[in-house]
């Protein structure tokens, strides 16, 4: 960013501005879902309900990678798709992260002795959240999101202690 050609990267002003920066986005996780089989309907759909309220954590939402800071992978890939899906991930802003959810997007799951079913979306795209299940439960998306605010938080905490020395 321009303000640390500013300020210097050890200043108050910038270290507070990365702080407050890595908060929002933390709190403000749009996802793009990239939902393809019975994962998206019965957990993911759920998920984005009222019962579940992910609204109350900043998670939304968005039908464009342009916007979206997370790619939730729901489904079975197959390799027809894969360009696709590694098209959307590139679309999307730095920084960005991906959940791949249940069994299909994780290793192929029930699938995966077919031939053109994509072993795990981690061959196209670099996978940040694992969530086991088929399908899992929305409780279960509610924690992995929650997980990837920890690590978003940790990689911040890193950030900043290394350019502290
Ligand atoms: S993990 Fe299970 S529920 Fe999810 S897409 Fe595969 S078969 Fe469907």
């Amino acid at each position: 960013m321009a303000l640390d050609r500013v300020t210097g990267e050890n200043s108050v002003l910038f270290i507070r501005a990365e702080q407050l920066f890595d908060l929002a986005r933390r709190n403000s996780l749009w996802y793009l879902s990239y939902g393809i089989a019975c994962c998206a309907v019965e957990g993911l759909m759920s998920a984005g309900g009222p019962r579940f309220d992910y609204d109350r954590f900043g998670i939304f939402h968005r039908g464009t990678p342009r916007q979206a800071d997370v790619m939730i992978v729901a489904g079975t890939v197959n390799k027809k798709m894969a360009h696709s899906l590694r098209k959307l991930y590139d679309q999307m802003p730095e920084p960005k992260w991906v959940i791949a959810m249940g069994a299909c997007a994780s290793t192929g799951g029930p699938f995966r002795e077919y031939p053109n079913v994509v072993l795990g979306v981690d061959k196209i795209v670099p996978v940040d959240i694992w969530v086991p299940g088929c399908p899992p439960r929305p409780e279960s998306m509610q924690y992995a999101f929650m997980q990837l605010q920890e690590k978003i938080k940790a990689r911040a905490g890193e950030r900043l202690a290394a350019r502290h020395g």
